[in-house]
């Protein structure tokens, strides 16, 4: 039995197809669209491969499995070289358990520990052959979205993949410039993602909070509690610096509500076919049924 063929660009934007002549090539004969990844961060990869997640942000609290990063909190003294001996404690568990690795940014040490990774495996990993190139991204967020660096990494991406058979070829999302950056209350009990402002605490704590939040640029959002009491998601383009990521504010971002036009994924399903754009969970099920025709 083969293997689905999978091969993910990391944020590459259905817009991004200009630069790309082999890419674009493929969409004239194959199925393909925009592509709604949903809420925040790794939950459409899930839904795309699994079906279903409420994973919409990579650190939670859940089991408290970072407990014993708590007995090197010192190394927050000790800078970059501290930072990178975190991060490799961090993720030698996970290398052994074959998750994916990631990187801590700028976690504050005295509060990793109480925190968990929802992410592990890669679930894309586990069911295809799965080929990754991630420049995208990292140069998205560095340079923005219309800087030619990003032209010339598509380009170079469009040749690599060329030269690759696939069944899908996808995005995890896009990439919006960012217009405004604001900062968001720090508290003893919350984490700061680029995107999205989460708090944990007591009623009364939870109310203050709230007051200080900016209703102009963002809004609340209901989700499961292990990701937040209170959870403000920034509007599309607005970004929360300082947050635990990133030091100096980044020039793009993804996540968001996944609904804005920048912030749609690609995917190109080798089947014939014209322009259909879908959900996560609607490509979930178009695989399913792509796989059962060509009987993996
Ligand atoms: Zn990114």
């Amino acid at each position: 039995m083969r293997k689905l063929k999978v091969i993910m660009t990391d944020a590459f934007k259905p817009s991004y197809l200009q630069y790309a002549p082999y890419l674009q090539s493929l969409t004239k004969k194959f199925q393909w669209g925009e592509l709604d990844m949903g809420l925040g961060h790794w939950r459409g990869v899930d839904i795309l491969f699994t079906g279903s997640s409420n994973k919409i942000a990579i650190f939670y609290k859940n089991k408290n499995s970072l407990f014993y990063l708590k007995y090197f909190t010192w190394l927050k003294y000790f800078g970059k070289i501290g930072r990178l001996i975190v991060d490799i404690l961090f993720n030698i568990p996970r290398l052994i358990k074959g998750y994916e690795l990631i990187r801590t940014g700028n976690i504050p040490l005295d509060r990793l520990y109480t925190f968990d990774a929802s992410v592990k495996k890669h679930p894309g990993k586990k069911v295809s052959r799965f080929y990754y190139f991630g420049e995208l991204d990292g140069v998205g967020h560095k340079y923005g979205t219309k800087n030619e660096k990003i032209i010339k990494a598509i380009k170079k991406i469009d040749k690599k993949i060329s030269k690759i058979d696939f069944d899908l070829i996808f995005s995890d999302h896009g990439m919006i410039d960012i217009e405004k950056t604001i900062s968001v209350p720090i508290t003893k009990n919350c984490f700061i993602d680029s995107d999205m402002a989460r708090y944990w605490g007591n009623k009364d704590e939870l109310e203050k909070i709230r007051e200080k939040l900016p209703l102009e640029h963002g809004r609340f959002i209901e989700w499961n509690n292990k990701y937040g009491d209170l959870i403000f998601l920034a509007n599309p383009g607005v970004l929360f610096s300082p947050n635990f990521w990133n030091e100096k504010p980044v020039k793009a971002m993804h996540g968001y509500n996944g609904k804005h036009k920048d912030l749609k994924a690609l995917y190109i399903l080798k089947k014939y076919g014209g322009k259909k754009d879908l959900t996560s969970e609607e490509l979930h099920e178009l695989l399913n049924s792509y796989k059962k025709q060509k009987s993996f």
